[in-house]
């Protein structure tokens, strides 16, 4: 990318969306095209529940039930990942801010870095389809990779075909966990889309298509930003 181009985009790309929407899978191809880290609280979240760490002691009752988690908490752990060297020249959200408290809580620490105002990308997805991905999704444990069984399944079933590793089916992937998730999106996650659509910031994106398809849209819109 050009000099000019990389002082034009955005400090902190932002990605919404409902649960299975996509942000995981998209998030990550525009880490990987800007060269900049992905942060998904969901992942930090579940690392700390699998370590038994306070974080995760805190945290694991409502991921099970499908909550939220409290705010401050989720803050915190934002704060301190992109305080780290590697979020210098910028980062990709991936499931926060889910809350207009932990929006406002990304927009002070943007003006307190002297940066501008996040891009936001939200991933459009009829409520049909996301229960097919949520219900239907795999992930590699070793290299992150998400398949689903439905519509994009491993060549051998249950195994990684990058390398080996044994695909999981995530713990609240299942449906009554699957359903609270969805409420929780709408009740307290989708207001920040008229939030984001007021700065000016909002890219909407139609997110019913393939995931490589998908891809080709975002990284589209971008350079046109
Ligand atoms: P995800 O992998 O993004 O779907 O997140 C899985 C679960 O982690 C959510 O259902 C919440 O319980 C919790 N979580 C992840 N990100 C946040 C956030 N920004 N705010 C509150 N809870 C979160």
């Amino acid at each position: 990318m050009s000099v000019r181009g990389e002082d034009m985009r955005a400090h902190a790309f932002i990605f919404l969306g409902a649960p299975g929407a996509g942000k995981g899978t998209q998030a990550r191809e525009v880490a990987k095209h800007f060269s900049i880290p992905q942060i998904s609280t969901g992942d930090i979240l579940r690392d700390a529940v699998k370590r038994e760490t306070p974080l995760g002691l805190t945290a694991k009752a409502r991921m099970d039930a499908g909550e939220l988690v409290p705010d401050a908490v989720v803050d915190g752990i934002v704060e301190e990942r992109i305080g780290q060297p590697d979020c210098l020249d910028g980062f990709i959200l991936d499931g926060f801010p889910r809350t207009i408290s932990q929006a406002e809580f990304v927009d002070r620490i943007l003006a307190a870095k002297g940066k501008g105002r996040p891009q936001v990308l939200d991933i459009e997805v009829d409520e049909e389809l996301l229960l097919k991905r949520l219900t239907g999704r795999m992930t590699c444990p070793i290299c992150g990779e998400i398949y689903n069984i439905y519509f994009n399944p491993p060549k051998v079933p249950g195994i990684c075909d990058k390398d080996g590793g044994k695909l999981f089916h995530r713990a609240d992937d299942n449906e009554a966990t699957i359903r609270q998730r969805l409420e929780a999106y709408h009740q307290q996650t989708s207001p920040l889309i008229e939030y984001y659509r007021r700065q000016g910031v909002l890219m909407p994106v139609d997110g019913n298509k393939e995931p490589e398809a998908i891809a080709k849209g975002v990284l589209e819109s971008l350079s046109k930003a």
